[in-house]
């Protein structure tokens, strides 16, 4: 096998976990697409943060100074990683389900809105009414592109959005963003892309891709969970009531006796009432630095050799079909989700994580179109699947004990006896 290329290093690289039978190993967390651990470069700049978080932008007090100064530095990498324009607004959200969430509630009035169905519960849901224009996701990123077009040319007339994945959360696959955008800049419609899967994993530049809108999770960033961001346009943002109401998001309130005057403040802050979290925003653009100081060559190097390591194991487990968009040669980023002919997924889990100490996800993965679709596909008669996801954490061992792991589930079954208890495989 290949030297080991060198990566920004994580947190819990020696956990430990206990097995069924009472032994303990190293625990292998084949899960990154759910949330990446966290870089040992986040964990040491939040713990320098801790002794001096403080209200941003409201106390004159030192602690609170250096926080707003950490607080507004964290804004300007945000919108360096991005590559974002000097005119747009970083808007720092929980995570990429809240920054959509945001984006859903500031469109103008009467904004058209159309996307694939086969997207992430959080790109799919937060858009409602007769103007949303659900597409079925063609087999070839062609397709893709020829069926954006006639959507966007049966929409009414007004402002249209179009929602864009960079990456899918279930099969990784990494989709044909610039092309699609250029047909909804063709269109005069706005881009809003959901860069959750993509951002650990390849560079984004917001003006290369020609996207008006990115969003983004820190705890999928090797970052704590609760800080993530919206980044795009500030002119809609700027037009609608704010998302939350409260502190920080005004800029006046007076008494008018009957009624209270309310001025909001202007994007960002309209959209961040409340005491703003600090060290999650912190946490998230350390993130950010290190994964761009240390190059996204060396980290795609060491994510391309671990997932050839991964797709050549699988292929040698029987009765394994993986699952995809555009078919298995597609670019994709480290997730891999597939079913086993006559091993249910719920259970495969269970003994992966109860036998050998790996954690995987199983399931329909917050995108139940997407998956169920991708499962019939394949002839797959579960309503589940199971998905491997590698990324910073993961090394060669993790991934052969892996494809041991399955192999043997597949020849003997399981080592323990397991029962069904509230819907998990248990033993
Ligand atoms: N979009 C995609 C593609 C995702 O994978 C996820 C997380 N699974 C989300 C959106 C939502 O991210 P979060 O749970 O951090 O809001």
């Amino acid at each position: 096998a290949a030297a080991a290329v060198a990566v920004p290093p994580v947190v819990g690289a020696r956990l430990a976990v206990p097995l069924v039978d009472g032994r303990r190993v190293g625990y292998a967390n084949l899960d990154h697409a759910a949330s990446a651990p966290c870089l040992e470069a986040v964990r040491d700049a939040v713990d320098e943060l801790l002794p001096w978080y403080a209200s941003v932008h409201r106390g004159a007090g030192f602690a609170s100074q250096v926080s707003t100064k950490v607080y507004e530095q964290a804004r300007a990498v945000l919108r360096h990683f991005v590559g974002a324009r000097q005119s747009d607004a970083v808007v720092f959200t929980r995570n990429t389900t809240d920054s959509l969430n945001l984006l859903a509630k500031a469109l103008p009035k009467n904004t058209s809105v159309v996307l694939f169905d086969t997207e992430h519960h959080a790109a799919l849901l937060p858009w409602r009414g007769p103007r949303v224009h659900r597409i079925e996701t063609p087999a070839s990123p062609g397709d893709a592109v020829l069926a954006l077009d006639t959507a966007l040319s049966g929409c009414a007339v007004g402002p249209r959005l179009v929602v864009l994945t960079a990456a899918s959360n279930v099969t990784g696959e990494i989709w044909p963003v610039a092309a699609l955008a250029e047909v909804a800049r063709r269109h005069g419609a706005r881009v809003v892309l959901d860069a959750a899967q993509l951002a650990p994993h390849r560079p984004i530049d917001i003006r290369a891709l020609d996207v008006d809108y990115v969003a983004l999770s820190g705890h999928k960033l090797y970052a704590p969970f609760g800080a993530g961001a919206l980044i795009g346009r500030a002119d809609w943002l700027n037009a609608a009531d704010p998302y939350l109401v409260g502190g920080g998001a005004t800029a006046q309130v007076v008494d008018w006796g009957d009624r209270l005057g309310v001025a909001w403040s202007k994007v960002p802050e309209r959209h961040e009432a409340g005491s703003p979290n600090v060290v999650g925003a912190h946490a998230l653009a350390v993130a950010c630095e290190t994964l761009t100081r240390h190059g996204w060559d060396a980290i795609g190097e060491h994510e391309r050799a671990l997932l050839r390591r991964l797709r050549s194991g699988l292929a040698t487990v029987p009765g394994l079909r993986g699952l995809s968009l555009f078919g298995p040669e597609h670019d994709r980023v480290g997730v891999v989700s597939f079913t086993i002919d006559g091993v249910e997924a719920g259970l495969a889990a269970a003994v992966l994580s109860a036998e050998h100490g790996i954690g995987v996800r199983d399931g329909a993965f917050c995108a139940h179109i997407a998956t169920r679709r991708l499962l019939g596909r394949v002839g797959a008669r579960e309503q589940r699947a199971l998905r491997v996801s590698i990324g910073l954490g993961t090394t060669a061992e993790h991934v052969d004990r892996l494809v041991a792991a399955l192999r043997s589930l597949v020849a003997d079954g399981p080592a323990a006896d397991y029962v069904l208890v509230d819907g998990r495989w248990t033993p």
